[in-house]
């Protein structure tokens, strides 16, 4: 019974797994990418003076407060912003409005996992090229005319960044495709694609507001693009829910874009971090790709990475492990604080000592 679904549809989905959110309170959570920092104390107390009215009131349904925040952010006009709940459903509606092409999606093999998932959702074609064996993004290969591109940048689960001048040269050569830079890292190292969307009518930027400034509960993301394309998911999103943000995540977003002193020392504090963790872990025998996002990708000379992971895990110290070719032999550890990276590296001094 349990396995029944009762339309062709839902058996064909092969849907995204979320990284664990564990219960025990004290573990080291290195797993999903969150921020160790807490949110700007200025979203807490915008969001606390919104709190009556956000519960009896619908919120605004085009959140116009908010891309007028973020447009004046990043110096555009709020008509080439759209939000949405979170990155991940901002992407959802970029799929369906912009992928369902004569020729497949190209996207890397190796990738953000939620990408195939909407594939499926929409009955989307698609082929991956694979990644160099640096794991950089080749942009050479991505010269196929009448479908569409997506990558993320900095990549995920890799770090590794593709720079500005490589992503103009690929819009250079697929004017006819729309191309989508997924940016969820980007403030921890990358520069934005943001800065190319006025020169190319085709280009859409996707960020979220769950890593650099710490509200992945909140669920805010946002698309920035010519109008033409905001236009174009706007006609999604109005078929699909008219709210989708509530009224606690737009106070709270719009008072996050004010409060850049606490966002610049916050991304500055990961990014010193994410250096010294970096090289602490080459001391003890791991390669550890370059990363301009908020976690490493790393892979052990000797000891197997499920093994490993397992082992951290016994010590209460949890971190990602993909058991996908070419990965398998990698953790993905999320930058915490200090303490926390101190924590991970003793759990793994005491690991790598019994594998
Ligand atoms: N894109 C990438 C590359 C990600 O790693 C994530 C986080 N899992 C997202 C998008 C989605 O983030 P959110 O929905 O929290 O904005």
């Amino acid at each position: 019974m349990g396995n029944r679904y009762w339309s062709p549809v839902v058996h064909r989905l092969v849907p995204y797994v979320p990284g664990e959110q564990p219960k025990l309170a004290e573990l080291v959570k290195l797993n999903t990418n969150e921020n160790p920092y807490g949110p700007s104390p200025r979203v807490i107390a915008a969001i606390q003076a919104e709190l009556s009215d956000a519960l009896r009131l619908y919120p605004d349904p085009n959140a116009e407060r908010l891309k007028q925040a973020i447009a004046g952010y990043h110096g555009l006009a709020p008509a080439q912003v759209f939000v949405g709940n979170g990155s991940d459903e901002v992407l959802a509606h970029v799929f369906q409005a912009f992928f369902q092409q004569p020729a497949p999606l190209l996207f890397p093999d190796i990738t953000y996992s939620f990408y195939p998932v909407y594939c499926g959702l929409y009955g989307i074609e698609y082929t991956t090229l694979p990644l160099a064996d640096d794991f950089t993004l080749r942009v050479a290969d991505y010269l196929r005319p009448n479908g569409g591109i997506v990558f993320a940048n900095p990549n995920a689960p890799t770090g590794r960044l593709l720079a500005l001048a490589d992503i103009a040269w690929l819009l250079e050569r697929n004017r006819d495709s729309v191309v989508v830079v997924d940016e969820a890292y980007v403030d921890f190292g990358g520069d934005s694609a943001i800065a190319l969307v006025a020169r190319y009518p085709n280009l859409l930027v996707t960020q979220t507001l769950s890593k650099s400034r710490s509200l992945a509960g909140l669920r805010v993301g946002l698309a920035i693009g010519d109008p033409g394309l905001i236009e174009a998911l706007e006609r999604i999103k109005n078929s699909f829910n008219s709210y989708p943000l509530d009224r606690l995540a737009i106070a709270g977003a719009v008072a996050a874009y004010a409060d850049r002193e606490h966002f610049e020392a916050t991304r500055q504090a990961v990014i010193a971090s994410r250096e010294r963790l970096a090289a602490d872990l080459a001391g003890l025998g791991f390669e550890v790709l370059p990363s301009a996002a908020n976690f490493v990708f790393a892979r052990h000379a000797r000891a197997d990475a499920a093994a490993l992971a397992a082992a951290l895990r016994a010590r209460h110290v949890i971190v990602r492990h993909f058991r996908l070719p070419r990965i398998e032999q990698f953790l993905r550890i999320t930058i915490g604080t200090p303490a926390q990276n101190a924590a991970l590296l003793g759990a793994l001094v005491a690991a790598l000592a019994e594998l």
